[in-house]
């Protein structure tokens, strides 16, 4: 169980921020979720899962696109009540110390990059961040993202804010300059797919953080099952964090 401490705030087009009293969850690492869900009854049936976008003395913040039911119930929970919350869940990225990280996040998976960059940072490493949204009205938290790195750099599929294209291009524009000792990619399915096919030749480390489907999200289901290297892997236990290079990204479209 969690607390909302305050109402949910509109931070961009669809999108608020969540803060939550956790008081007795473990802190979470960069990269785990929590599976949430507002109402106590069935429907909907399963919680919903979602990164932490940040954490601090036991008030954990996320950030929620609203694209159906379940996030639309969770958005209008009011200041004070208390929502069904299981977690932090699953695995985390690989944290360094020192050296320089590239990350690079498209939409509502630019959230749990934001708690593994302030980390990196505590851990005395630069970082680059190229934030990629469709157009600028879905960009959130920007001051917040530009504060916590060494260097932000938005990208809009229209040209909106910041620089043209996909995020996928000026990230790996930033790559072969050369330099960094790990990359760090969450966004949509294909962005990912497509950040790993355009970086296979790259020597940096890369992981991702999935956000396919999930059922129950605790490993009993197995719906989110994937094919990688070396065979089938849930999301939910074996992941969301994954290395890029090993996952077989026709098996997730
Ligand atoms: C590990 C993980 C972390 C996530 N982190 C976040 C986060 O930080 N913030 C956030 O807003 N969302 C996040 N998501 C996605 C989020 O869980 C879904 O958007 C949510 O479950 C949708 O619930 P709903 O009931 O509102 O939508 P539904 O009514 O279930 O679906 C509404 C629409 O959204 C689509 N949809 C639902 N779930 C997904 C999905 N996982 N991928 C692609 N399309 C989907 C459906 O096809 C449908 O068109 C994450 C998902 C995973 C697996």
């Amino acid at each position: 169980m969690a607390q909302m401490i305050e109402k949910p705030l509109p931070i961009a087009r669809d999108h608020v921020l969540l803060k939550l009293r956790s008081d007795g969850a473990p802190a979470p690492e960069p990269g785990q979720f929590v599976n949430i869900k507002a109402a106590s009854g069935t429907d909907p049936l399963v919680r919903r899962p979602f990164s932490v976008f940040d954490y601090n003395d036991g008030i954990m913040e996320i950030i929620i696109r609203i694209v159906g039911r379940g996030t639309r119930l969770i958005s209008g929970v009011p200041a004070g009540e208390d929502i069904d919350m299981l977690g932090p869940l699953g695995k985390g990225f690989t944290l360094i110390n020192g050296g320089r990280a590239l990350l690079i996040g498209g939409g509502v998976g630019n959230a749990p990059l934001f708690y593994l960059a302030r980390e990196l940072k505590r851990r005395g490493t630069s970082v680059t961040f190229v934030y990629g949204a469709r157009t600028a009205d879905l960009i959130y938290c920007r001051d917040r993202f530009a504060s916590a790195v060494d260097e932000f750099i938005i990208s809009t599929d229209d040209g909106s804010e910041g620089r043209g294209g996909y995020c996928t291009e000026t990230g790996c524009e930033r790559l072969s300059g050369g330099g960094f000792d790990r990359v760090y990619v969450c966004g949509p399915t294909p962005m990912m797919a497509g950040m790993a096919r355009l970086a296979a030749d790259n020597p940096a480390p890369m992981e991702v953080s999935l956000e396919n489907y999930f059922g129950c999200g605790v490993g009993l289901c197995s719906g989110c099952t994937i094919e990688t290297d070396s065979g089938p892997r849930r999301t939910c236990v074996d992941g969301p964090v994954m290395d890029a290079r090993t996952i077989r990204w026709d098996s997730l479209s």
